[in-house]
């Protein structure tokens, strides 16, 4: 049997960032890291929203909330208006699905899924970008630098100077390039 190699997860700390992350460079080559149902019931586990399936036609629901709160988080960023059908999509999907907040004995939160779907998962997700848009959190709702990535992330630093989605990727991509750039001046010069 062929095995089927998918693309890896980005995680961050932020439950709603992370999801949007699901798709990156939305301005580039764009890769999507939840291709197949299967993926989204691994990426939910992963984020402690474990769900029991996954239809297609739930995939379809989840990554209209995904490019909801993208839209939405984008808009935030350029202190643009909130497009009124991200907002609509955001709160079906906070209004559709149970989940109750649970207090470990070790005092770290988990999620209870009331029936362990998909619709249970998404509406964790939305009140989380809910939250964020909503501007409750301590910090900054920022786009990536990267003009391939323009990703939507949430910035915790200290005065919010943080530039990319992601140090390990953009980031890195960008210090990559400059280095390259500069080494390239460098020895234009000496030749
Ligand atoms: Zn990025």
């Amino acid at each position: 049997m062929a095995v089927v190699y998918f693309p890896e997860f980005r995680l961050g700390k932020v439950l709603a960032t992370s999801f949007t992350a699901t798709l990156s460079e939305r301005c580039g080559e764009a890769l999507e890291r939840i291709p197949v149902p299967s993926r989204l019931v691994d990426w939910l586990a992963v984020n402690g929203l474990a769900v029991d399936s996954c239809t297609q036609s739930q995939l379809d629901h989840a990554r209209e909330l995904r490019e909801s709160i993208h839209a939405a988080a984008t808009a935030v960023a350029n202190q643009d208006p909130l497009p009124s059908s991200a907002v609509q999509v955001i709160n079906d999907c906070s209004t559709r699905g149970l989940a109750s907040a649970i207090l470990t004995a070790e005092g770290s939160r988990e999620w209870r899924l009331s029936s362990a779907s998909v619709e249970d998962a998404l509406s964790v997700i939305a009140a989380d970008a809910i939250s964020l848009l909503a501007g409750e959190r301590e910090g900054k709702i920022s786009l990536c630098a990267s003009p391939t990535c323009r990703a939507a992330f949430f910035d915790t630093s200290r005065g919010c100077t943080r530039r990319w989605c992601d140090m390990n990727t953009c980031g890195n991509r960008e210090k990559k390039a400059r280095f390259l750039a500069n080494k390239r001046k460098t020895s234009s010069l000496a030749g």
